[in-house]
């Protein structure tokens, strides 16, 4: 078992079935941080499962990437809930707890560019509460983050699809200018 297998630095360690580790290429410019696993991911291992897992393929598919082409974590490793059935947001001290397992992997891949999914993702990796204010735009930093809503936002809110596929856009874009490689686009709920 890894150090981060056995992990007990904050209060989410009891609650948990297992961690769940980072996945995809260690060679990936593009690094993916998301929330925290919920219920399915915790149960299997295996980040971005579900509902929002499948929107998230959608979001690679509209950019023409797969999930080998990256590197997928989570803001937290553990899964935040209270009565095991409903998943919560992560505190800012589980985020804080967290930090150096991102960081970790940061300094590991070392992306040219970090794309957060939500607000807790993107305060884990900027410190900046106001996700509002960003989303949607490169943000300063080193790598230079881009922060796009969470897959789940898009659940049950179909009117948000074309500010979405919007951001998706001015992303593709930015990484055509990096000659970060894309395979065209495959169909997606995403798809005009
Ligand atoms: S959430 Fe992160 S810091 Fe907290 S116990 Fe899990 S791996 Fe450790």
């Amino acid at each position: 078992m890894t150090e981060l297998q056995s992990c007990r630095r904050c209060g989410l360690a009891p609650m948990r079935t297992q961690v769940v580790t980072g996945t995809g290429s260690a060679s990936a410019r593009l690094m993916f941080t998301g929330e925290a696993p919920g219920k399915q991911e915790d149960l299997t291992g295996v980040g971005f499962q579900g509902s929002s897992g499948k929107i998230f393929d959608e979001v690679l598919a509209y950019l023409g990437l797969t999930r080998d082409d990256i590197w997928l974590n989570n803001a937290v490793r553990c899964r935040p809930t209270e009565t095991g059935q409903k998943n919560r947001t992560p505190l800012p001290i589980e985020v804080e707890a967290c930090r150096p397992w991102l960081m970790a992997d940061l300094a590991r891949v070392r992306p040219v560019i970090m794309v957060t999914l939500g607000k807790t993702a993107f305060y884990a990796v900027t410190g900046e509460p106001d996700f509002a204010q960003y989303r949607g735009r490169l943000y300063p930093a080193d790598p230079p983050v881009f922060p796009l809503a969470h897959p789940a936002y898009l659940i049950y809110r179909r009117a948000a699809l074309g500010a979405y596929r919007d951001d998706l856009d001015q992303l593709r874009d930015l990484l055509t200018t990096w000659n970060i490689p894309l395979n065209p686009p495959r169909p997606s709920r995403f798809s005009s």
